[in-house]
C-alpha cells in the first residue's frame, strides 16, 4: 500500500483549535497538506467565541514545517463561511479537503428542551455543515476533486438518551451525505461520515481515567485520512475510536407484498416477523432501489410481468 499523502492539496478543517479537529488538522499538515484551522474558540454549548485556540494549532503545524492558517469563522454563519473559503482561495489557490468537524452539546431531555436549544445546535452541526460544504460544492465539481467528511455520531446513528437536538442534527449528515454522493461522486467528489468516539472537552465527564487514554482524537485522525484521501471511499459511514474501525450500514429487510384482504393494518400486523426478519436483506444503493424493489414485489405477487 503506496503511503497516504497530501501533498499539494488544500484542506480546510472546521472546529480544529480542539479536540478531534486539531488532530485531524496536524494530520493532514503532517502529510503535507496545507490547512485551513478553522475555530470560533466556543464554549462546549457554543457560547463565546475567540481565535486563540486555532491560531495556537497553526503555531503548531508551523513549527513542524507545515503550512497553515487560522479563521476564526462561525460555521453557522454563512457570511463568515464564504469569506473564509475566499481567503482559503486567496491563499493557497484552491479547496480539495473540508473536515466538516465542529460542534457543540446542549443535552437535555426532550421534555426540557427549549427549542432555542435544539435551534442553535441544529444550526451549528447540520447548518454548519452545509453552509461549509455549499460554500465549496461548485469549486470541488468544476475542478473535478472533492474530499468532503461530515461528522455524525453514534447518538445520531443508534440514539442516546437527551440528545434530541444533537441526535436530529448527526442524523441528518446520513441524509445529506446521501445526496452529495449521488451528485458528487461522477465528479470525483467524495462523501463520507465520520462517527468518532473519542475523549475529548465534549466527552470528559464520560469516560473512567483508564478509557481515556484509550480514545484520544489520534485514534481516530487514520480513519479521517483515509476518508479524505486519493483512494478515499464515497458514501461510507466510518465509526472510529480507540484504533476501531467499522462501517454503519442501512439495510432493509426483504420484505412482503400484500394484496386483497392482507393489504389491511391487520394483515401488516399479521406479517410483522416477515417483515422484520433479516433473511435476504439488502442494502440500497438509492432511492429509487426502494420504490423498484417493491414495484417488482408487488407485480410478482400480480401475476404482472
Ligand atoms: P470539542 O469541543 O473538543 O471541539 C469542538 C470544536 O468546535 C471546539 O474547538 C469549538 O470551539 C469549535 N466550534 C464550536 N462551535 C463552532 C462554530 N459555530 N464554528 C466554528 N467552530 C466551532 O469537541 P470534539 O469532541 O472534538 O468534537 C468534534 C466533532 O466530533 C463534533 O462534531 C462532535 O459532535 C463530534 N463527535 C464527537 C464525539 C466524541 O466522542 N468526542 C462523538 C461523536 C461525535
Amino acid at each position: 500500500m503506496s503511503e497516504v499523502r497530501f501533498d499539494g492539496r488544500v484542506a480546510i478543517v472546521t472546529g480544529a483549535g480542539a479536540g478531534l479537529g486539531r488532530s485531524h488538522a496536524l494530520g493532514l499538515a503532517a502529510r503535507g497538506a496545507k490547512v485551513v484551522v478553522n475555530d470560533l474558540g466556543a464554549a462546549t454549548d457554543g457560547s463565546g467565541s475567540g481565535s486563540d485556540a486555532a491560531r495556537a494549532v497553526v503555531e503548531e503545524i508551523r513549527a513542524a514545517g507545515g503550512k497553515a492558517i487560522a479563521n476564526g469563522a462561525n460555521v453557522a454563519n454563512a457570511e463568515q463561511v464564504q469569506a473564509m473559503v475566499d481567503e482559503a482561495i486567496a491563499e493557497f489557490g484552491h479547496v480539495d479537503i473540508l473536515v466538516n468537524n465542529a460542534g457543540i452539546l446542549r443535552d437535555k431531555t426532550f421534555a426540557k428542551m427549549t427549542l432555542d436549544d435544539f435551534k442553535m445546535v441544529v444550526d451549528v452541526h447540520l447548518m454548519g455543515t452545509v453552509n461549509c460544504t455549499h460554500a465549496l460544492w461548485r469549486h470541488m465539481l468544476e475542478r473535478e476533486y472533492g474530499r468532503i467528511v461530515l461528522t455524525t455520531s453514534s447518538s445520531g446513528l443508534y440514539g442516546n438518551f437527551g440528545q434530541s437536538n444533537y441526535g436530529a442534527a448527526k442524523a441528518a449528515m446520513l441524509g445529506l451525505m446521501n445526496v452529495l454522493h449521488h451528485e458528487g461522486s461522477r465528479k470525483n467528489v467524495r462523501t463520507n461520515l465520520l462517527a468518532p468516539t473519542a475523549t475529548t472537552r465534549m466527552t470528559e465527564e464520560l469516560f473512567p481515567a483508564a478509557v481515556k487514554d484509550l480514545l484520544k482524537p489520534e485514534t481516530i485522525t487514520p480513519g479521517l485520512l483515509a476518508l479524505v484521501s486519493e483512494d478515499a471511499p464515497s458514501r461510507m459511514v466510518l465509526g472510529a475510536g480507540g484504533g476501531c474501525f467499522a462501517e454503519t450500514r442501512i439495510y432493509e429487510t426483504r420484505g412482503v407484498a400484500l394484496q386483497g384482504d392482507d393489504l389491511t393494518p391487520e394483515g401488516v400486523l399479521a406479517n410483522m416477523d416477515t417483515i422484520r426478519s433479516e433473511d435476504g436483506q439488502t442494502l440500497m444503493g438509492g432511492a429509487f432501489d426502494q420504490t423498484n424493489k417493491y414495484i417488482k414485489m408487488a407485480a410478482e405477487l400480480r401475476g404482472i410481468s
